[in-house]
């Protein structure tokens, strides 16, 4: 019995290791095993001589913990990576500082993982966020900039409604301050409560989960209403006033329509093309909606059409039309490609509908050889685009491949960061403001991270006290 367990682990020895990968940052690299610090091959696949090479050439590295090891071999695999960098303020008023690291390894794997969290003390300039990046990716993740493809922050475009939401936030602070046990303001309040956490007493919300929030309150705003009259001395005088109601109808609807393009946008691990569709769809709708506005129609705004009445809707159409414009604007301003980024997502994504001479000079051979192969091409069309390039010639169609990798890499949007804050505020509420930043981290890391945590190697290295 012992002696099989025993031959058993010999022949395992033999192979590579996947645990090796966090114990000693080494993986194999088209069939070599190879130190992810330094590049060196190992021949033979010991655990000895991996770990011979691990402690005697990065001896700094031996003392991080699994976590970090396990990070840093992710980022070190990475042939090209892209950051995600988000800032939000918590509800201690300390802005926070999430940096994401979307990386594709030369296998086609994409991950995404909290590369760091940083709480920015006092006022929070370019500079301050330049440095924290820097320190990120040099120190916590030892890498360079080479990879480096780009880029993404804040992908939201901005609306001028803030002054709507503002009062919208008073109100409801002032409603949840009179300690209300109506049923209906209860349950508003516990979707508000849902919606907005701590931030209903901050007026800086993430403004796009408002949506949900918006809804309930124009269908309650008459019981709000006949509430307030209850009470003289406070009068929120906008509620009679019927260009800040129509405002309010408009606000709803638009950030439905902007909520649901932003679920849209959601998704780990997704590809850039996916989120083109959906932005671009959502132009189209836009220009829609405008053309409609102006001739008074209102079929994609219900709750306009439901609360304005219809001798309105020519003039409260054209007015929104104008905002609708300023939407475009934020969106052909903010969410634009430049024409090379459009050309190499249309290489990517068309390869083999695209005219040779239209790409850069460097892919024109590559480009005809492959459009050449009608094997290849059945198998574009077949397979979904991470499997087709995985299965090019590396070496032959190098220069594809590595566009491929590098549009691949892209963060579709901030939507990770966004959902960390979610937890983030969950995390650090009022009762646990003073939870310690390396807590917090590791906390966020655990809550976003994909990452198989190494259980067999964190037991063994616990001591088992046995009593004798
Ligand atoms: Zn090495």
């Amino acid at each position: 019995m012992a002696e099989n367990k025993k031959r058993k682990i010999e022949s395992e020895g033999r192979v590579f290791n996947l645990e090796w990968t966090s114990k000693y940052l080494f993986a194999v690299v088209k069939t070599k095993m190879m130190c992810l610090v330094c590049r060196d091959v190992i021949s033979v696949p010991k655990e000895y001589n991996l770990r011979r090479h691990f402690e005697g050439n990065h001896p700094d590295l031996t003392k991080l913990d699994a976590s970090e090891k396990s990070l840093k071999a992710e980022s070190l695999r990475f042939t090209f990576y892209w950051l995600a960098v988000d800032e939000s303020t918590d509800c201690a008023d300390t802005a926070q500082l999430l940096v994401f690291i979307r990386g594709i390894d030369d296998n086609f794997n994409i991950s995404e993982e909290l590369a760091g969290m940083h709480s920015m003390k006092g006022r929070t300039t370019g500079k301050e966020i330049c440095n924290e990046i820097v320190d990120c990716i040099t120190t916590k993740l030892s890498s360079d900039f080479k990879n480096l493809v780009g880029m993404c922050t804040e992908g939201a475009p901005a609306m001028s409604c803030d002054v709507c939401c503002c009062f919208h936030c008073k109100l409801l602070n002032y409603i949840r301050t009179r300690k209300l046990k109506h049923r209906l303001f209860k349950s508003f309040l516990e979707e508000a409560g849902a919606e907005y956490g701590d931030v209903v007493y901050h007026t800086d919300v993430r403004w796009l989960s408002r949506a949900k929030v918006l809804k309930r309150f124009v269908g309650l705003k008459e019981e709000i209403t006949s509430f307030l009259k209850t009470d003289p001395q406070k009068r929120f005088s906008e509620l009679n006033d019927s260009s800040w109601n129509e405002d309010l109808c408009f606000l709803c609807d638009i950030t439905s329509h902007l909520n649901e393009l932003n679920i849209r946008l959601q998704g780990k691990g997704a590809l850039i093309f996916e989120f083109l569709v959906a932005i671009n769809g959502f132009k189209a709708k836009l220009r829609l909606f405008k053309s409609q506005l102006l001739k008074g129609i209102l079929v994609h705004f219900p709750t306009c059409s439901q609360h304005i009445s219809q001798e309105r809707h020519l003039a409260t159409g054209s007015k929104y039309a104008q905002q609708i414009e300023l939407l475009i604007k934020e969106f052909n301003d903010r969410l634009s490609l430049s024409c090379e980024e459009k050309l190499q997502l249309k290489i990517v994504e068309n390869l083999f509908s695209i005219d040779p001479e239209e790409a850069p000079s460097h892919l024109q051979m590559e480009v005809i050889n492959l459009q050449a192969s009608s094997l290849l091409k059945r198998k574009h069309e077949e397979s979904n685009l991470q499997d087709f390039y995985k299965c090019l010639h590396q070496e032959k169609f190098k220069n594809v491949v590595t566009l491929a990798k590098q549009m691949f890499s892209l963060f579709g949007s901030t939507y990770i960061c966004e959902q960390t804050f979610s937890v983030l505020n969950f995390n650090k509420n009022k009762q646990r403001s003073s939870l310690a930043d390396g807590h917090l981290e590791d906390i966020l890391k655990i809550s976003s991270s994909s990452l198989v945590p190494d259980y067999d190697a964190l037991v063994a290295n616990k001591i088992c006290n046995i009593s004798h």
